[in-house]
């Protein structure tokens, strides 16, 4: 269980990023977190991972805190994974070194056992000796995924990890990545600004608006029962 609890941020002194955001995401849930370009989204999965600081409020991880005022956990401590937009492979490494990576705090043979594990998971073992160009954008994405849950996070974070991929591709690679993400049962944070996107993966969905959120439920409540115009607005070119 990731757990926001009033998180505020600002970049400069005059505008506020974040304005006291509270969200739960519970243990192997798919939360994702919708909201227009600008309102917030991307700030607010960096500073869950550490790579960013909130200026009030804390963050829990299983009721742990693992930022706030008087504590910070480093990144790699976090037991985070996180999925960048434009996956940030590494060209010049194999689809098993990248794998590998993250997992610097095991012994060389368990770390090589781990990276395999994981990239069998997402069906790409015949790829393990592969540099990262010969792969489609599908299966790059697959390797970000495999990077982010080889060292087996509690919490993985996924930062518009469609966005870059052709449109024809998109559906099936959503469908993968939501069978990858159920069967490794980490709970999953989903950064998209795409409510159709937000609809078909999340288990709940969180609309954000210039630093607020609007409303949080899973996605008929959304829809069906909209707290205001604005997530009306966000729906309404559904059916
Ligand atoms: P997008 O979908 O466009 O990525 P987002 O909802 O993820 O949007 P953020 O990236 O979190 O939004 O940005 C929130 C606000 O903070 C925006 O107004 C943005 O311009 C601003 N911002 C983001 N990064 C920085 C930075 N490094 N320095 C100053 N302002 C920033």
């Amino acid at each position: 269980r990731l757990a926001f609890d009033n998180i505020w941020h600002s970049f400069s002194r005059t505008a506020e990023t974040l304005r006291g955001v509270s969200l739960t995401a519970e243990p192997g849930e798919v939360l994702c977190l919708l909201g227009p370009s600008g309102s917030g989204k991307t700030t607010l999965l960096r500073i869950a991972a550490g790579i960013e600081t909130q200026t009030r409020g804390r963050i829990l991880l299983n009721d742990r805190e693992i930022s706030g005022p008087n504590v910070f956990v480093p990144p790699e401590k976090r037991s985070i994974g996180l999925v960048f937009q434009d996956f940030a492979l590494f060209p010049h490494l194999s689809i098993l070194d990248n794998v590998r990576f993250g997992l610097t705090a095991l012994s060389p043979a368990d770390a090589r056992r781990e990276a395999l594990a994981a990239i069998a998971r997402v069906g790409l073992t015949h790829h393990a000796h592969s540099f990262p160009h010969i792969l489609s954008g599908g299966e790059q994405q697959r390797v970000a995924l495999a990077r982010a849950l080889a060292p087996r996070p509690a919490v993985l974070l996924l930062d518009e990890p469609f966005s870059g991929l052709d449109s024809r591709l998109k559906d099936t690679v959503r469908a993968e990545t939501l069978a990858i993400l159920r069967q490794s049962r980490a709970t999953a944070i989903v950064v998209t600004h795409d409510a159709e996107e937000a609809m078909r993966m999340g288990d709940r969905i969180a609309l954000l608006k210039d630093g607020r959120l609007v409303q949080v439920g899973p996605a008929e409540t959304l829809f069906q029962n909209p707290a205001d115009l604005f997530v009306a607005g966000f729906f309404s070119e559904l059916n």
